[in-house]
């Protein structure tokens, strides 16, 4: 394996004082099925005190010190380096009580939750792989370290993470860690919304995300808050549809008419974000929209944005199955500058006043004019309007 200049800095550093480090976890994993790592965690028998010696000249930020994680500057870049460690018990499914240091780099990969991103490394030692980690990735498969249902118990997330896993790097679940997936799941509960929505967010973007809610409707189900099966839309549209649209595709077909409300209502259980909900509201809230041709796409146009008027297009060709011209006509729209905005009406608001108009009667008018134009009713030209304004007031 090619380590960075700078990791190996941070490893013979460690050496050189007497000590031993190695690469550890994601970066390991990724790196043995082809894909360049996007950062590098070190592991080291170093206590947090000869850690914070043998970087001394360093740039560090201490922060985890408490739970023995130096984060180390090199280069400007920030590099996490951890003694090794075992948790103590796990009484919220969450966190461990307590963390104790160990001297042993069995005990720390014995910590971790899946075989896969159990593998250290260094240039010297090589790999070290107590529980069949490279045999794993070599057949793509996701299995707890050591037994499923007490590392699900011990934190609740770890469910999670290996259905992420699975759904991101197309690993299967073995069936002892599957089977514990399915009957450990009640206790996700005890995860905060905000871990299981980072998680969720990962898992239905990924390319194995069809396969993955096929395989667990149960517990994608509690996720979301959808009883009984869970219908998807085909699979190939589904795929080519980005993670948002994907989540909502899933209300669509599932909550019928009540898609919105549930959606609202699995959001805000997960702390979505608002841009997301918001998002996913208006387009749902246009679903039943015609948009086949360019007057349906105007008037979706008027009442939303660009954005959600391509959302709209998208959930619908994917949960109808039915691909039509309407993206192309959306397109075709805004190229041409169709008028869909007051900002974009040859009058404004001053030009009203001066036909003697106040108050909110101005952004009704503006607003009306909008749709008179989309129906055609008159021109957006700035002759035109002021006429038909004063013909129709
Ligand atoms: P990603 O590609 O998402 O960064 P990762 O495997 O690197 O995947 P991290 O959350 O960065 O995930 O965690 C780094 C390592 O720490 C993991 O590879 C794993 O060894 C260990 N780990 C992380 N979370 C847990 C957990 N909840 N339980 C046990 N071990 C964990
Ligand atoms: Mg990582």
């Amino acid at each position: 394996m090619k380590l960075p200049e700078n990791v190996k800095y941070i490893i013979n550093k460690l050496r050189a004082a007497g000590h031993r480090a190695d690469i550890v976890g994601g970066c390991v994993r990724d790196f043995l099925r082809g894909v360049l790592p996007s950062d590098y965690d070190i592991t080291t028998d170093a206590t947090p005190e000869e850690m914070e010696e043998v970087f001394r000249d360093e740039r560090v930020i201490k922060t985890g010190i408490k739970h023995g994680t130096l984060t180390v500057i090199i280069g400007g870049e920030p590099y996490e380096v951890t003694t090794y460690r075992v948790d103590g018990n796990y009484t919220d499914n969450r966190h461990p009580d307590s963390v104790t240091f160990t001297k042993e780099l069995s005990g720390d990969l014995s910590r971790r939750d899946f075989t896969v991103n159990a593998i250290a490394y260094n240039d010297i030692d090589g790999y070290t792989d107590v529980f069949g980690g490279l045999r794993d990735i070599e057949n793509k498969i996701i299995r707890a370290v050591g037994d499923p249902v007490v590392r699900f118990s011990e934190d609740a997330l770890r469910i999670l993470r290996a259905l992420r896993f699975s759904a991101t790097l197309g690993f299967k679940i073995e069936e002892e860690t599957a089977k514990a997936i399915h009957t450990e799941k009640g206790r996700l509960k005890n995860v905060s919304a905000e871990r299981v929505f980072t998680e969720w967010k990962k898992l239905i973007g990924g390319i194995y995300a069809y396969e993955l809610i096929s395989e667990y409707p149960d517990v994608i189900g509690d996720i979301l808050g959808i009883e009984g099966e869970i219908k998807l839309p085909k699979k190939e549209d589904f795929l080519s549809a980005d993670a948002n649209i994907r989540e909502m595709s899933i209300f669509a077909m599932n909550s019928g008419e009540a898609a919105k409300e549930r959606f609202l209502s699995s959001m805000a259980r997960l702390k979505a974000d608002n841009k997301r909900r918001d998002f996913g509201e208006d387009v749902l809230e246009n679903l039943g929209t015609r948009c086949e041709n360019f007057l349906g796409i105007t008037l979706l146009l008027i009442k939303s944005s660009p954005e959600v008027a391509e959302g709209v297009i998208s959930l619908s060709e994917l949960v109808t199955g039915k691909k039509t011209k309407a993206k192309e006509i959306l397109q075709n729209l805004l190229q041409n500058g169709v008028c869909y905005r007051i900002g974009q009406l040859k009058i404004d608001g001053n030009d009203l006043k001066s036909l003697g108009i106040s108050g909110r009667k101005i952004g009704e008018i503006l607003n009306r004019l909008l749709l008179d134009i989309a129906y055609g009713k008159v021109k957006n030209e700035r002759e035109a309007l002021i006429k038909f304004v004063t013909e129709s007031v």
